[in-house]
């Protein structure tokens, strides 16, 4: 079996993995990378442009592993692409909305790539999309597998309780099997409940490594941590103040919002108005639309009637003063210059009335990265484009990740016990975190950190 890691580098980037099992060649994965630009963005596809695909697989519909999924499609037509049912729904729209992103990037960043795909390209390519149920054995050809297919490569979609939609992919080929974690979390969130993996007989697992360099603080439970947003929000409105929390428009805004409506529910807070984005407004919807449908706790919280949140867009943002007594939970996560969160940001963070909260994962060197490492008075620069500003607001950091602890990543690990474990999506020190636990921690198993762009034999 060859592998190779279609990512520029070892991050958390525009994550794809080719497979090739037998005669069949697949992707897993098809990612946009969060701050590179142009053909920087795309996963490396040079590594694979001679080979002709059976199959595109995607676990679920962030943008660093959907986000150039109809550029791999227009470079490989007779690929058929599976996902689970919500990840189809949501990728659709989040690949349409990414089209408008790169439209206004294509005048900004004087750029004639942009758009690497357009509306009715995505358009195209989301009708051949294949949408498979969770825990059902599928063939390659897309059809439900039976006995015969007993040799030839099947895959499963197992929930990874990640975000809506996100799931592991159980590979059986030549009676091996190779599951891909993609994003997991094996801990409820207030929505997502955790995963459900497979606990035995995993020959290589492709897991990722995320929240690799940093341990779990003694004694955090979900609960406690809600408790301590809560409080925190009533403090910063006591003082006549505003929260802004980044969140990503898919997974963390809906569980920003359940928080708040629970808040709400018990007397912690008053009633008080919630702002979200656009985008997040209609991948809102879809949870909603999908609650009965879906493995998830509050099943039978509507979010967008129940919470009621007020919409922002890149139109109305601009007149948008930032009023105390409210909580503004905008995209993107990373707050990337010219999304709503960087734009609100730089209207909130002189003001040490304000508060910026953070709640999830920001890549080092993203504006969300650099502005919650400074201390009061640093100057930060959150758009090039823009004066730096020193930072008076109060900054907060609350651990709310989507991601797997390290700890309960190694827990999974000892239990499957594969033969070989190939560590991804993560940056260096977390997966030189991650194998050197493995390594110690198993010694019968192979522990591989894959270089970028090398085919290797597994
Ligand atoms: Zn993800
Ligand atoms: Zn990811």
């Amino acid at each position: 079996m060859k592998f190779i890691n279609l990512t520029r580098h070892t991050e958390i980037g525009a994550n794809s993995y080719y497979l090739e099992i037998g005669d069949q060649r697949l992707v897993l994965d098809c990612g946009m990378h969060p701050k590179n630009e142009g053909d920087d963005a795309l996963p490396n596809f040079k590594a694979i442009a001679d080979r002709s695909l059976d199959a595109i697989i995607i676990s679920h519909s962030h943008q660093d592993h959907i986000g150039t999924l109809p550029v791999l499609m227009r470079r490989q037509p007779n690929a058929r692409v599976f996902m689970p049912e919500a990840t189809a729904d949501i990728g659709a729209t989040l690949l349409h909305n990414s089209v408008n992103v790169m439209t206004r990037q294509r005048e900004e960043l004087g750029t004639t790539l942009y758009p690497l795909f357009t509306h009715r390209e995505t358009e195209r390519a989301s009708d051949l999309w294949r949408s498979c149920p969770l825990r059902q054995q599928i063939t390659i050809r897309g059809e439900r597998a039976n006995a015969r297919d007993k040799d030839s490569l099947t895959f499963e979609f197992w929930d990874a309780g990640h975000v809506l939609g996100s799931s592991g992919i159980l590979l059986r080929a030549e009676g091996r099997a190779i599951f891909y974690t993609g994003d997991v979390n094996f801990d409820d969130q207030t929505i997502a409940q955790s995963a459900v993996f497979p606990q035995d007989e995993i020959d290589i697992l492709i897991m990722e490594t995320t929240r690799g360099d940093s341990a779990t603080p003694p004694g955090w439970t979900r609960a406690t941590e809600e408790r301590r947003l809560g409080e925190a929000i009533v403090d910063v409105f006591r003082s006549g103040g505003c929260v802004l929390i980044p969140v990503f428009a898919l997974g963390k805004t809906q569980e920003v919002l359940a928080m708040l409506y629970k808040f709400r529910c018990d007397d912690v807070l008053p009633d008080f108005p919630i702002y979200i984005g656009g985008l997040s407004s209609k991948i809102t919807q879809i949870y909603d639309r999908r609650a009965h449908m879906s493995r998830r706790q509050l099943s039978r919280l509507q979010l967008m009637q129940d919470v009621d949140p007020f919409i922002l867009n890149g139109e109305n943002i601009g007149d948008t003063p930032a009023r105390p007594g409210r909580v503004y939970a905008l995209s993107s996560g990373m707050m990337t210059p010219k999304t709503l969160s960087n734009i609100f940001a730089r209207r909130v963070v002189e003001n040490p009335r304000h508060s910026i909260f953070f709640v999830g994962y920001a890549d080092p060197e993203s504006p969300a990265g650099i502005l919650r490492k400074a201390k009061p008075g640093d100057m930060v620069s959150l758009d090039p484009e823009e004066q730096a500003q020193p930072v008076r607001c109060n900054l907060q950091q609350f651990q709310f990740s989507a991601h797997a602890s390290r700890e309960s990543l190694i827990e999974y690990a000892k239990k499957v016990a594969p033969k070989k474990i190939v560590l991804v999506h993560g940056d260096p020190p977390a997966v030189e975190w991650m194998r050197a636990e493995l390594v110690a921690d198993l010694p019968g198993t192979e522990v591989i950190v894959p270089t970028p762009g090398v085919e290797m034999e597994l």
